[in-house]
């Protein structure tokens, strides 16, 4: 894949540029087969694009003679990047040491984009000027503290970048994250996922120092389990608070495709769980409910793990059905199911309805049900859908006028919407527009 290099002197934000980017992207710091070890590479998706972000990481300070030290990390960097950013440091200028810098640069044929950061606010937007005379035509003000325009840079970014995401991310692993509350099972079922049996592929850094990562293959399929680092230790002290784990599971959450909420099932379904479960669907995620310690109910009472399940769905009547699977970390009951399930739910939650049923939907709802009026003779039309997006799967209604829409009726396209797609466990947007 392309390369991308984040370069520049000591102290003008590389790294926290390099974290700010890595961070909100959904990235996975991978190691890169055949290049150096001593940096850090991570994986960036951006508008339908990917490439590998690395940080020159171990820069010498300004006292260190310039070109042995300095010049050799970027002789490195050229060789293997594409597209280079120069930061700068927009409230120092421009110091001699930038333009040593630019000028190796300008030499080397690569996309260089200069990044004049620290420029906290738009008034300060004239700090970027000085940039312009290092000679290159992309020059953009950010902020990687305050996170402004680092869309924009990124844009400049991808637009020198070949790599389309969508073939590699089919194979790509699945992403899930294990989440829940504190001594529900989740160490215990990622011990039982992770068996013998099966290889683990690497244990990887992920985009936080504490966090760690395990890739797994089961059946020829990779999964990706997220933030392992606190289900490998069996000790947790903090961690225990239920604060805490909410905060560790969001940040988890947020670079999943699936997530696996266990519950306790001598616990039933509790606020907290509740509440977890609708921040999977607010973040887009597929999700997946395991009713763990299945093996703690009295045996031989059928009706009563039947009544089980019906309360726990009745509870999480808002997630579209999600999958509820009843596991022992225990017996292993139910467990290799896991991997199944969670692989159906990502690929429920990639799919694309063709228009043309979508359409017929339409039809449907127009002919026969009641649609929202203004009360006073108006109602409301709608004249064509189209998905705009997957992962979550969104649509955009067309209509004559989208005031007309009320939450009930929104709630009915949706489950209409669930039921074409089959999206249990699956998040659904809608979007009204009015048509032209
Ligand atoms: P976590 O805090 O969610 O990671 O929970 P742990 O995996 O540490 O499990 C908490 C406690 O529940 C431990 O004592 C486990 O042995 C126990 N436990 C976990 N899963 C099961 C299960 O399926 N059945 C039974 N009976 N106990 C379990």
């Amino acid at each position: 894949g392309d390369v991308v290099a984040i370069i520049g002197r000591a102290n003008v934000g590389k790294s926290t540029l390099f974290n700010r980017i890595v961070q909100k992207r959904l990235a996975i710091v991978d190691d890169i087969p055949g290049v150096t070890r001593d940096r850090i590479y991570a994986r960036v998706e951006w508008s339908g694009k990917s490439f590998y972000l690395v940080d020159t990481g171990g820069f010498p300070n300004d006292d260190e003679p310039l070109l042995d030290a300095v010049g050799r990390q970027i002789a490195r960097a050229i060789e293997e990047a594409n597209v280079i950013i120069l930061v700068i440091d927009g409230r120092e200028g421009i110091l001699p040491q930038d333009e040593k810098i630019a000028e190796i640069l300008r030499k080397s044929n690569r996309k260089v984009i200069v990044a004049v950061n620290k420029v906290d606010e738009p008034m300060h937007e004239h700090l970027i000027y000085d940039a312009y005379k290092l000679g290159f035509e992309d020059v953009v003000g950010v902020s990687a503290e305050h996170n402004r325009n680092i869309s924009n840079l990124l844009d400049i970014v991808v637009a020198h970048v070949d790599e389309e995401t969508v073939e590699e991310d089919e194979d790509d692993a699945i992403k899930i994250a294990i989440v829940g509350r504190p001594n529900v099972g989740k160490s215990s079922i990622f011990n039982a996922l992770i068996g013998e049996e099966r290889a683990i592929v690497s244990d990887i850094p992920g985009t936080t120092r504490d966090s760690i990562d395990t890739v797994i293959t089961y059946e020829g399929k990779k999964y990706l389990l997220i933030d392992t680092a606190g289900l490998r230790k069996k000790s947790r002290l903090k961690d225990d608070i239920e604060f805490y784990s909410l905060l560790r599971a969001e940040r988890s959450m947020d670079r999943a495709d699936v997530v696996l909420l266990v519950i306790d099932v001598t616990e039933a379904v509790t606020e907290q769980d509740k509440r977890i479960a609708g921040m999977v669907f607010e973040k887009g995620k597929g999700l997946v409910v395991a009713l763990n310690k299945w093996d703690l109910l009295p045996e031989g009472q059928p009706k009563l793990g039947d009544s089980i399940i019906k309360f726990a769905k009745e509870q999480l009547y808002f997630t579209n059905d999600a999958p509820v699977i009843t596991t022992s970390a225990l017996s292993k009951r139910n467990i290799l199911k896991i991997f199944d399930v969670c692989n159906e739910i990502y690929t429920l939650r990639q799919t694309r309805i063709p228009t043309s049923i979508l359409n017929r939907m339409v039809r449907d709802i127009v002919s026969f049900q009641r649609l929202p009026s203004d009360g006073k003779g108006r109602f409301l039309n709608i004249y064509y859908v189209t998905q705009v997006e997957t992962a979550p799967p969104s649509f955009v209604f067309f209509v004559n006028d989208q005031n007309l829409v009320d939450k009930p009726f929104e709630r009915k396209i949706i489950n209409e919407l669930v039921k074409v797609g089959n999206f249990r466990g699956v998040p659904v947007r809608v979007f009204w527009k009015n048509r032209r």
